[in-house]
């Protein structure tokens, strides 16, 4: 190829940004085999992979300078590793580091991994906060990295920290960036139009690129992260607001609206009182459904919150104008039992319900799909089996999906009739902290249910120490033969492994014989078959069974009133979203519940979540504190929405931003709701990339 030639030729920016890293100076192919491990395939993919942390070497100090409590950047030489146990599952490491005559030692508690890092002999550069003891100077957890023998790190500047892979070095990653970002940081075309950038104020892109990797100073590297991070949440909320206006723009549902004489037909028949969050609930669904476009509302609450009674009431709503109703639930056992409950609870009225699942036999699963197609049945509560086509709705007003957060276009357009959508509810229990709302479920309307209902006893959590074992079992034991019943939960060690089963089995085997020998215990896991699941579940439910040892599938919405105790084993396995998942499986009777928990936690912040779990129980306050220990983690993994990670926002640090780019991207969508201004065609292409099929904003059908 004719490098000379092809650097003549005008090329586009795309074009120009899709040269492969081994034509790149200093990099080769050896080396583009190594980059293509991150990901890394062209110069553009090298321009936008950004540093993941700075070292100020403006900082940088000799042992003789340090002060107490002061930051400090520090090379030196390691002379010493020492690892040791300190007992109850905790490491230290230690390494002891020479700069001239001086020593000093940097510390990490529980990153044991970090030991074969290290070697004496290496030069390092450790920055953190210096503390005085006595004699010595140290740093506890600071950040490092490994110098060569020759490399001298600049005084003076903002050092970019790139990850990294097996064969090239922090030195080297930044010899290549720096190659890249002199050469091609003023190729990437301005997403945004001139009066944007002004109106949010942002650095234009190739100097947002140049200073992310190398900052000139801290604040043109603020300026250059807020660009960069204000842009990818805006074209995340642009993607969002886009969706927001595609499926419910041009959409058209029955006006429902909520008369007095329907509501008070529809109160009458709860047993209780409704909470205030429960009428405010239902107060922004009935405004909802009294309009013409489709609702798209999450309703979101801890476990036992009673979002069902509200679910309810939008479900009679629609009967009430003789429309149809629609439960969706993510297994069978649950929409089995909210077909029971809502049986029970609607005893009085004359409202005809079906439950649709994949396991009716032909004949019934026909004679059902008449009854829904004749409107003879007005509630119609069922798996996803109620999606497939030859499901015909005459008259549907109202889609409930249970548990389930992203619900597709492509099943959207599935339910519609004639031109007509229903109106469409979400619920979920999985309490979210109010940015990451924002961010993975941006499309739709929040309602928020916190407070439980009254008179709920309390379920009490204990960190059972291991001396103490012996103890909890015999208090299990008791309130078994007081009537109650409970649950022994293991973790998935290897989630789809057979060995992870195995543990499951193990524990069951162990139970039977030793802890639990007197007693009626029974398995369910993920790996069974479904009957076999249901099977055992049901006669939990009835009470034949008095324990029942299990996977985390019983985390979702199960009920069973008697079950009040429950152990949790490897508890420092689960999240604590999870964990409080399952301590709900146990809030719902008359008597108060019990969790007794396993674990060894195997870090500090493993430590801290355990001990929120135990001293906090509102959901909220535990999905913020979550947060704060851990960020969005998981929540982003999940398969649920299957969003795609951020790459550069970070929603703990950047909470700000959010609002604003929410903000923002309203703003933009205004004037034109699916980016179709010309001006907006670059920030067009970029949400599509990223989000368009996730979010399905491209044509389908
Ligand atoms: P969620 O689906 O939010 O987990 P449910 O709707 O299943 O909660 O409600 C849990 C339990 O609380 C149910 O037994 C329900 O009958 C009861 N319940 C709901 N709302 C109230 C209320 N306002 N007062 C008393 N009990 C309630
Ligand atoms: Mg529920």
């Amino acid at each position: 190829m004719d490098i000379e030639r092809l650097e003549e030729s005008p090329k586009s920016a795309a074009e120009q940004l899709a040269v492969e890293t081994q034509l790149l100076p200093g990099v080769g192919p050896q080396r583009a085999m190594l980059l293509e491990r991150l990901g890394l395939r062209t110069a553009g993919d090298l321009l936008f992979f950004f540093p993941r942390d700075y070292q100020d070497l403006s900082e940088l100090k000799r042992v003789d300078q340090f002060v107490e409590g002061g930051n400090a950047s520090v090379c030196g030489v390691i002379e010493e590793i020492d690892l040791r146990n300190t007992g109850a599952g905790r490491t230290l490491l230690a390494i002891l580091v020479r700069q001239n005559l001086n020593h000093f030692r940097a510390i990490w508690f529980d990153q044991a991994f970090l030991r074969e890092k290290f070697s004496v002999g290496q030069r390092v550069l450790l920055s953190g906060r210096t503390k005085n003891r006595g004699l010595r100077w140290e740093m506890f957890h600071p950040r490092f990295q490994l110098l060569s023998s020759d490399e001298e790190p600049a005084s003076g500047q903002i050092v970019p920290v790139y990850p990294l892979t097996d064969g090239i070095n922090q030195g080297l990653m930044r010899r290549i960036l720096r190659q890249v970002v002199e050469q091609y940081a003023a190729v990437p075309d301005e997403a945004f139009p001139p009066e944007l950038l002004e109106k949010f104020g942002l650095c234009p892109i190739q100097t947002a690129i140049r200073q992310i990797h190398l900052p000139s100073s801290l604040a043109e590297l603020d300026a250059a992260r807020y660009r960069l991070v204000f842009q990818e949440l805006l074209v995340l909320q642009l993607a969002l607001g886009w969706r927001r206006n595609r499926v419910t723009r041009a959409s058209r549902a029955p006006s429902l609206p909520a008369t007095a004489k329907i509501d008070s037909r529809i109160m009458r028949l709860f047993p209780f009182e409704l909470t205030d969050d429960q009428r405010q609930a239902i107060r922004e669904i009935a405004d909802d459904m009294q309009r013409e476009v489709p609702m798209n509302r999450l309703l979101h609450g801890d476990v036992g919150a009673g979002k069902t009674a509200v679910a309810q009431y939008a479900m009679l709503l629609a009967v009430a104008h003789r429309y149809q109703a629609v439960l969706m639930a993510p297994t069978e056992i649950l929409a089995r039992q909210h077909a029971r409950n809502l049986t029970k609870s609607l005893k009085q009225s004359q409202v005809r319900i079906g439950l649709l699942t994949g396991s009716l036999s032909a004949s019934q699963r026909d004679g059902l799909l008449e009854d829904i197609a004749e409107h003879r049945i007005d509630l119609v509560v069922g798996t996803h089996a109620v999606l497939q086509p030859e499901v015909r709705f005459p008259q549907l007003g109202l889609v409930v999906i249970d548990e389930q957060h992203r619900f597709g276009v492509r099943q959207r357009a599935a339910l519609r009739r004639a031109g007509i959508d229903p109106h469409y509810l979400v619920m979920t229990a999985t309490p979210i902290p109010r940015t990451v709302t924002m961010t993975l479920f941006g499309d739709l309307d929040v309602s928020t249910i916190k407070q439980l209902p009254p008179g709920r006893p309390p379920v009490h959590t204990y960190l059972v120490p291991q001396t103490q074992r012996t103890r909890w079992w015999e208090f299990f034991r008791k309130k078994l033969r007081e009537g109650r019943q409970g649950y022994v939960i293991t973790p998935l060690v290897d989630e789809g492994k057979s060995e992870s089963i195995a543990s499951v089995e193990r524990s069951f085997e162990q139970l039977v014989n030793e802890e639990l020998e007197a007693f009626r215990v029974d398995i369910v896991h993920g790996r069974q078959k479904s009957a076999e699941r249901d099977a055992a579940m049901e006669k939990f439910r009835e009470g034949q069974t008095q324990v029942l040892v299990a996977t985390s599938v019983v985390e979702v919405g199960v009920d069973v009133p008697n079950a009040t105790m429950m152990t949790i084993e490897n508890g420092e396995r689960f999240g604590l979203a999870q964990l409080h998942q399952l301590r709900g499986r146990i809030s719902r009777g008359l008597h108060a519940g019990y969790v007794g928990l396993f674990a060894s936690p195997a870090s500090e912040e493993s430590q801290k979540r355990l001990d929120a779990f135990c001293s906090v129980s509102d959901g909220f306050e535990l999905a913020e504190i979550d947060f704060q220990l851990r960020g969005p983690g998981d929540l982003f993994s999940g398969q649920q929405h299957g969003m795609p990670p951020l790459r550069i926002a970070d929603l703990q640090r950047d909470g700000e931003i959010v609002p604003r780019a929410r903000a923002a991207a309203q703003s933009i969508l205004q004037d034109a709701p699916e980016l179709e201004d010309p001006s907006l065609a670059r920030l067009r292409r970029l949400v599509l990339a990223r989000y368009g099929r996730v979010l399905e904003l491209s044509d389908v059908g």
